[in-house]
Order: C-alpha cells, then structure tokens, then sequence
C-alpha cells in the first residue's frame, strides 16, 4: 500500500501511525519516517552508553527508504565508533541521532530519545546485555540476549 505523502507534523498522520517525527536538542536537525519502525530494541553495549551518556540506549530500527531527513544535514556529523558502526549526531548541541552499521545497511537506527511526540513503541528485547552497566538492574520480563540476536528479518 502506497503511504500517503505526508508534510510537517499532520495530526491526521499521527492518529493514522503513520509517520512519525523527531529532532535534536537544538531543533536544527528534524527527520521523518513512515510507517512502522522494523524492530525497537534496548542495547546495553558500552558503546551506545558512551554514545548517549545514558545506562541503555533505546534504538528504533526503521528502513532507510521510509526515513528521511527534514532539516539540518549540515549540522549533522558522524563518528566510526567501530569497524561497522557509524554514529550520526548533531555538531551543535551534540545530540545523538542514529547509528548506522554495515550489518544492517538497510536500517537507521534512531535513537528514540530524539522522538518528538513519543508514541508507545514497544521495545522488542534487551540487547548486548553481556556488558551492561553494573548499576542497571533490568526489572521486565523483556528477552535478553549477551550480545545481538539474529537480525530481524527482511
Ligand atoms: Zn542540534
Ligand atoms: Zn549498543
């Protein structure tokens, strides 16, 4: 089914769940996807803690053909955190973005902290929780796996 083209922040889109918007702290950089994200997961590898400053990093794993940035790309930066991983942030408030991985090419990882009007996505399971913060207990009945499952499927 072809998505609608939807433009700014529609309340009809939003009703519908079908596009959903963020930005940095700054509000120089604004995205837009449609649709629903692949897969919501919780990653506790240090990376994404040092990434974020926060225990767990929250990431929605939405297509890139269904993500689209609005505003700011000239503010935005990347960093090799790894051999595959690339992190997009904001050059003026430092805002963590996404992350992009050679694993999954085909999928922006968006932080979902950067959500503006943050709807009830479900978070799907707790990841790399092999080298989790020592201070975090997890307390839900989520699935956790060591390091990544397998990837969603296509
Ligand atoms: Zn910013
Ligand atoms: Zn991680």
């Amino acid at each position: 089914m072809q998505v609608p083209v939807l433009r700014r922040e529609s309340a009809c889109a939003n009703v519908l769940g079908m596009s959903y918007s963020g930005s940095c702290l700054c509000g120089a950089l604004r995205y837009e996807f449609e649709g629903e994200p692949r897969v919501v997961v919780n990653c506790h590898c240090s990376a994404c803690r040092k990434a974020t400053g926060s225990t767990v990093a929250t990431w929605l794993l939405v297509p890139l053909a269904q993500f689209r940035w609005l505003s700011g790309q000239e503010q935005l930066r990347e960093f090799a955190s790894s051999d595959h991983a690339r992190r997009a942030f904001c050059q003026s408030c430092g805002s963590t973005m996404g992350n992009l991985t050679t694993r999954r090419p085909s999928l922006m990882h968006l932080a979902a902290g950067t959500l503006d009007r943050a709807p009830a996505f479900q978070v799907a399971f707790h990841g790399y929780v092999g080298s989790k913060a020592p201070w975090h207990e997890i307390t839900d009945a989520l699935p956790q796996f060591d390091a990544e499952p397998a990837p969603p499927r296509r």
